[in-house]
């Protein structure tokens, strides 16, 4: 049975490399019909803060991979919190000692420092010299009744090299006399990660361990845990890095990173996670198949497959990050459903946050509008600027971008040529009175004032016509097509503002 989990540190924001590590582990969950878990990891309690699991929790939701088994959903397994399993990693701990596989450390962190500096090779300084390996049994339990401060260091055999083959990076091995006698358990009570993580995973039977590549140097002490433990160790495949486009490492200095941006910003949680899913991963495309990207998630689900994963880092480009984003809003809004549950709500609440009274508004009304000025849109909250002028009563000539818009299609003649297009208008039968009439119309209109146009140059006069008549219908640049948004404002409005702006 497949088990895996997202064990996060409550130390911030989720950022993309997180939320890539928790979705990997998700698809693999559920493409095997396995379990997801999200365990908290807040050992380091220097490093802890409040709230952030919480919040971590709230993304994952967010982006619609939800955990099945953690704080909020226990299982079988539980506390999923690693502070509330403290006693668990005492007697883990204490077992090691027992067995000769983990010894008391009564160094000073003075000491240690001085120790070091003793040292010539800067490799060996990062290593314990095992000042308290020496001491003997009643030394130890002299210094342990008398209450003094203590480690708990693992003694790495150090005679041996440990191997594993990870399935991203293939077959890896470390010698052991290169890895520090690892602390497993702090002097303050607290276990550190490595025994912590060993502890729980084996303890929460994980199956797969699926984590950033900066665990990789970690593994080998997992696995001298494991051995040391006698249990079998879970699969292990460590996930390259995510880079800036200089290939650095992905910071947070170039863009954003945390995934509370992207929410707040309006983007989808499918896209989001379908931009993610791709950095470092790609779908196996059968002979003949045409290679695709835009996918929802139980198309990732099918398709994932640890295989997939790419051995080398990769570049976040958010360039992409938008190309997903417009490609789902797409789709979503071609989906009826969709846009009744999903973007009619937001709109409401979005014309509610401008003060914009829809009290009297139809749900057909703005549907028609989100329909007019789908193309136009990147992110959600776009619509806000798209669709304001469908609802409000009076369009504000006055604005910046109104101005500026003005300055820029407004020439001597368009006042003459938008009231020969309203006089027009105003006689369509009502009945008639949709966008391919209103296009006809534009076309007839632009047709009397030049006479004699070709087909190019009657194109350019109803584009000339089209702006201006935009500029009086929405006083912005932007926005759906001519024909349909007069259709939707309907008749009397449309030449109300076409005769108000003209005055
Ligand atoms: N707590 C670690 C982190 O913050 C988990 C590493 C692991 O998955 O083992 O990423």
């Amino acid at each position: 049975h497949v088990r895996v989990r997202y064990a996060p540190s409550p130390t911030g924001y989720l950022h993309l490399g997180g939320l890539r590590t928790a979705l990997f582990n998700y698809l693999f969950a559920k493409k095997n019909k396995g379990t997801f878990i999200m365990r908290i990891e807040d050992t380091d309690q220097t490093r802890f803060v409040p709230g952030s699991a919480k919040n971590l929790e709230n993304c994952l939701e967010w982006a619609g991979i939800p955990y099945d088994e953690g704080p909020s959903r226990p299982g079988q397994c539980g506390p999923y919190v690693q502070s509330e399993r403290l006693d668990i990693y005492k007697q883990y701990a204490q077992k090691l000692v027992e067995s000769g596989h983990a010894y008391h450390c009564f160094c000073s962190s003075e000491r240690l420092d001085a120790s070091r500096l003793n040292l010539k090779n800067k490799y060996a300084m990062s290593l314990y010299d095992r000042h308290c390996l020496k001491l003997s049994r009643e030394e130890i339990q002299t210094r342990l009744d008398r209450g003094d401060a203590h480690t708990i260091r693992l003694k790495i055999p150090h005679e041996k090299t440990t191997k594993f083959t990870d399935v991203v990076k293939g077959n890896v091995s470390f010698q052991n006399h290169l890895i520090d006698d690892q602390v497993l358990m702090k002097s303050d009570g607290f276990p550190t990660y490595h025994l912590a993580s060993v502890v729980d995973d084996h303890l929460m039977g994980i199956s797969h361990i699926i984590r950033g590549e900066e665990w990789l140097n970690s593994a080998p002490k997992h696995m001298i845990l494991y051995e040391a433990f006698g249990w079998k160790p879970p699969i292990m495949a460590h996930v390259p890095l995510l880079l800036n486009s200089d290939k650095s490492k992905l910071s947070k200095r170039q863009g954003d990173v945390s995934v509370d941006s992207y929410m707040n910003k309006g983007f989808l949680p499918e896209a989001l996670v379908n931009f993610v899913a791709f950095l470092g991963w790609s779908p196996e495309v059968k002979e003949g198949e045409t290679p695709k990207e835009i996918m929802e998630l139980d198309e990732l689900i099918e398709k994932f497959s640890l295989e997939g994963i790419n051995k080398s880092g990769s570049v976040v480009g958010m360039d992409r990050l938008d190309w997903f984003n417009v490609n789902h809003i797409r789709k979503m809004l071609m989906d009826k459903e969709k846009v009744v549950n999903f973007f009619l709500p937001k709109i409401k609440q979005q014309l509610l946050d401008m003060n914009i009274d829809i009290a009297n508004v139809s749900d057909q009304y703005i549907i028609e509008a989100i329909q007019c000025v789908k193309d136009r849109v990147h992110v959600v909250d776009d619509f806000q600027s798209l669709l304001k002028g469908f609802f409000v009563s009076e369009i504000d000539y006055t604005t910046e971008e109104a101005m500026k818009m003005k300055a820029k299609v407004w020439k001597s003649d368009s006042k003459a040529n938008v009231t020969t297009f309203a006089t027009l208008l105003s006689q369509i039968p009502d009945s008639d009175f949709n966008a391919d009439e209103i296009y006809k119309t534009l076309q007839i209109a632009a047709n009397s004032i030049y006479q004699g146009l070709n087909e190019k140059e009657l194109s350019q006069k109803v584009n000339q016509l089209m702006s201006n008549i935009r500029y009086l219908l929405l006083a912005s640049p932007v926005g759906g097509g001519i024909p349909s948004t007069i259709q939707i404002l309907g008749k009397e409005n449309t030449l109300k503002r076409l005769g108000d702006g003209l005055n």
